[in-house]
């Protein structure tokens, strides 16, 4: 085996492990949250640090389950407002309650997504 081959094996290896912290740390804060909403947001933090390290993607199940300017963890009907609109073009509008950040998130390519089976 390669030296590369090694090196990116190690990488892969990784990314799986950030992954998967990614997952269990948004898992843990959506339940703690109705609880200890402070904590759930520093497992966000946490978890936004271990996918910066990992440079991996955000999964799509959390994308966007958290501020992306405080960072606080969002739960729609408690700390988020969300709508859905049609113009300009069919989007999802998501409010963080805490903050006032407004996020925008097409709407058509997840509504062919969640079709496809993907969300
Ligand atoms: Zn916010």
């Amino acid at each position: 085996m390669s030296k590369k081959f090694i090196r990116q094996k190690e990488q892969r290896e990784k990314r799986r492990v950030a992954r998967e912290r990614v997952e269990t740390l948004f898992t843990l804060a959506e339940r703690v949250f109705p609880y200890e909403p402070e904590l759930a947001n520093r497992y966000v933090e946490i978890a936004l640090a271990v996918q910066q390290k990992a440079k991996i993607r955000m999964p799509r199940k959390w994308k966007r389950r958290y501020c992306k300017r405080c960072h606080s963890f969002l739960v729609p009907g408690k700390n988020a407002r969300v709508r859905l609109k049609s113009r300009p073009y069919p989007h999802v509008v998501v409010k963080c309650l805490n903050c006032g950040h407004i996020m925008r998130y097409p709407y058509l390519r997840e509504k062919k997504e969640r079709r496809a089976g993907k969300v």
